[in-house]
């Protein structure tokens, strides 16, 4: 069974095809500036790369030129587009309605499309995708939606209401939604492999990237997440605030002189990495400069740690208990450092780390807990397309 997983944005397309035979990747790429005028970035497993400049008007003919590629030409992979079972597509909200992935039909995709007021950037491209894709492939071919929110729709009312009236939540679905729902599940999923089940297991999942969130995973479901209503929520990130006092929004604002929109603006693209450091929302480059003595950007690195051990205690305390800690996205999975100065002092959880471990977990499954450490401290590299794959193969069987 072949599967295409696609992650579609305003403008842009990724796309993996993967052989379920064995999980592997055939061919995968970039359709970007779609609506500007288009660029396709296209590799097979092979090795072959082939980068175009095509005029992409909507997603339909950025979706035909994929079609095209994969069976023709240097980067063909496949004799027939009729070789394709079905697609996974990323959806980004699936709101209160949608708790696992799902077989598209109309309702599902008017369903997907209503929830736009929720995730305006996303959901509509989302939709134009999909529909994209039955229109090239025809109606016979499954299009299944996988959510971000919709591994976090089994955390209690508690964790998820949020503190302004409650008929801001009844008239708006204003609460917490929770972001990056595969990637933790996909994560958390590889550890119960490892260990043989999640069955009362308490597990705090590290997604720390451009965009970060943890999540709380107890018995294999999320008690709790730190994105919200929105990923601004939670941590500080590349370019995104994290959790602020909502009172400094306005203070700013009447002070700046700013509208609703540009501050937004500041919480979600100046804030964060950038903001605090002043230099870049690049983890890398952070580390490079704090190592030469920059005091702002060792300050957004120790406030980040910070943070992130906050919630690990905190998601401890809310579970009862841990039993192991994940990294993954690319900080998790790459920055020794950021691992380390999380986990240490963590002795009074029953949580100690190795720093030699740690330093040489990176890029790979491995342990980096000490043989006497109650808590297990993992890094797990996330693969979020594959389990877009899993879940579409196991639908469409
Ligand atoms: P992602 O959004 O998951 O692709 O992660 C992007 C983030 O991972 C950026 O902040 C990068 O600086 C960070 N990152 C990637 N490689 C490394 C590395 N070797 N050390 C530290 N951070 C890294």
């Amino acid at each position: 069974m072949k599967i295409l997983v696609i992650n579609a944005g305003s403008s842009s397309m990724k796309y993996q095809l993967i052989d379920m035979e064995n999980e592997n990747v055939i061919a995968k790429g970039l359709c970007e500036r779609i609506g500007i005028d288009g660029k396709i970035t296209h590799k097979t497993h092979e090795g072959k790369e082939v980068a175009l400049e095509v005029a992409f008007p909507t997603h339909k003919e950025a979706f035909d030129k994929l079609m095209e590629l994969m069976t023709s030409g240097e980067g063909k992979v496949i004799d027939d587009v009729k070789e394709i079972n079905a697609v996974g597509h990323r959806v980004v909200h699936g709101g209160e309605k949608f708790f696992q992935s799902v077989v598209c039909n109309d309702e599902i995709i008017a369903a997907i499309e209503d929830l736009s007021a929720l995730a305006p950037l996303h959901n509509p491209a989302n939709v134009t995708a999909i529909k994209a894709c039955v229109e090239v492939m025809g109606k016979d071919v499954p299009q299944v939606a996988v959510f971000d929110t919709a591994f976090h729709q089994t955390m209690p009312a508690k964790a998820y209401i949020s503190g302004m009236p409650y008929e801001y939540y009844e008239k708006y679905g204003v609460r917490k939604y929770g972001f990056h729902g595969t990637s933790h599940r996909f994560v958390s999923s590889r550890l119960g492999e490892i260990l043989g089940g999640l069955e009362g297991k308490k597990v705090v999942t590290c997604h720390l990237g451009n965009g970060s969130s943890i999540a709380a995973i107890k018995d294999g479901k999320c008690m709790d997440t730190t994105m919200g209503f929105t990923p601004l929520d939670g941590i500080i990130m590349g370019t995104r605030s994290g959790a602020v006092d909502n009172s400094i929004v306005s203070y700013v604002a009447e002070k700046e002189g700013l509208s609703w929109s540009e501050m937004n603006n500041i919480l979600n693209k100046k804030s964060g990495f950038q903001g605090i450091s002043g230099i870049s929302s690049d983890c890398r480059d952070l580390e490079v400069a704090a190592k030469e003595g920059n005091e702002r950007a060792q300050l957004t690195l120790d406030k980040v740690c910070y943070q992130i051990k906050q919630y690990v205690g905190s998601y401890a305390a809310a579970m009862g208990g841990l039993d192991a800690v994940i990294f993954t996205g690319g900080i998790g999975e790459n920055s020794a450092s950021v691992r380390y100065n999380v986990c240490k002092d963590m002795e009074f959880l029953g949580l100690e780390v190795c720093e030699e471990l740690c330093a040489n977990a990176s890029r790979k499954e491995a342990t980096f807990n000490t043989e006497n450490s109650k808590v297990q401290a993992w890094v797990l590299p996330t693969n979020e397309e594959l389990l877009i794959a899993r879940d579409t193969a196991e639908l469409v069987k």
